[in-house]
């Protein structure tokens, strides 16, 4: 499977699946059309299929326009964003596949930013939507922190570490200062900073990270890192360190930051 980033709006990403040997495609999260007809026009492929990882304007939003172009497209969410993502064909329950030319994946449930959001896996490969963003986590706009801190940790978390996490918005350069304020010690934080910082002065992306990476960097899967503990200690002297409401704190001041 090859795989194109599309930037899109302001900061988000859609990816272009391709199935080498059909040269059959799919999009994830094609939040405006017009960017992402172009690369199909590019790559000359065919697509069949969208993977909308929730249903946010910024990652539906050219699910229509894309239909008008390319009648019968399989659209791809969660059961129960029924109604919530336009077009929407296929409607993922525990289980089920996930499937475009000859590729076949799967779909992890990843409750938290909203309550349908889910990461699209295919082998090595995951599609992360606003879940997990390269050392950070989206808001919890329908869910509570122990959803999100589940999200994240057990179920992205349970992949191999070499897995490519492909994420929805370019937001890496604040994440990773975010990070280092929690975080200080932290030299592979430090690291990732600088590297990032040079890409994007480069105008290059920072997709897709590695789960490797994330464990180190991602203040969000460190919940039980003494440097991380110490930190939340100093804001709320009385807390209990449970990893849930350590995740908790740390969304909060991610939220203030
Ligand atoms: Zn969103």
């Amino acid at each position: 499977m090859k795989i194109v980033t599309i930037p899109c709006l302001q900061d988000n990403f859609a990816y272009l699946l391709i199935c080498t040997k059909t040269q059959q495609a799919a999009v994830v999260d094609p939040s405006e059309a017009a960017p992402v007809i172009s690369e199909i026009e590019r790559q000359g492929v065919k697509l069949t299929t969208i993977l909308n990882t929730h249903h946010h304007w910024d990652h539906v939003d050219g699910n229509q326009e894309l239909e008008a172009k390319f009648p019968g497209l399989i659209i791809y969410g969660h059961a129960s964003d029924r109604g919530r993502i336009p077009g929407q064909t296929e409607f993922l329950k525990s289980g089920d596949e996930v499937r475009f030319g000859e590729e076949s994946g799967t779909f992890l449930h990843n409750p938290g930013h909203t309550t349908g959001a889910v990461t699209y896996v295919f082998g090595k490969t995951a599609f992360t939507g606003d879940t997990l963003f390269a050392a950070g986590c989206g808001r919890l706009f329908e869910g509570t922190p122990a959803q999100m801190h589940d999200s994240l940790n057990v179920q992205i978390g349970g992949l191999a570490d070499d897995t490519e996490l492909y994420f929805g918005h370019e937001y890496t350069e604040a994440n990773l200062r975010f990070a280092l304020s929690v975080d200080a010690g932290n030299a592979e934080i430090q690291q990732k900073l600088e590297a990032v910082s040079a890409l994007r002065s480069a105008g290059e992306f920072t997709t897709p990270t590695t789960l490797a990476e994330e464990r180190l960097t991602n203040p969000f899967m460190r919940c039980t890192s003494a440097e991380i503990h110490a930190c939340v200690k100093s804001k709320e002297p009385q807390h209990n360190l449970v990893d849930e409401e350590v995740f908790r704190t740390l969304r909060e001041l991610k939220n203030n930051y």
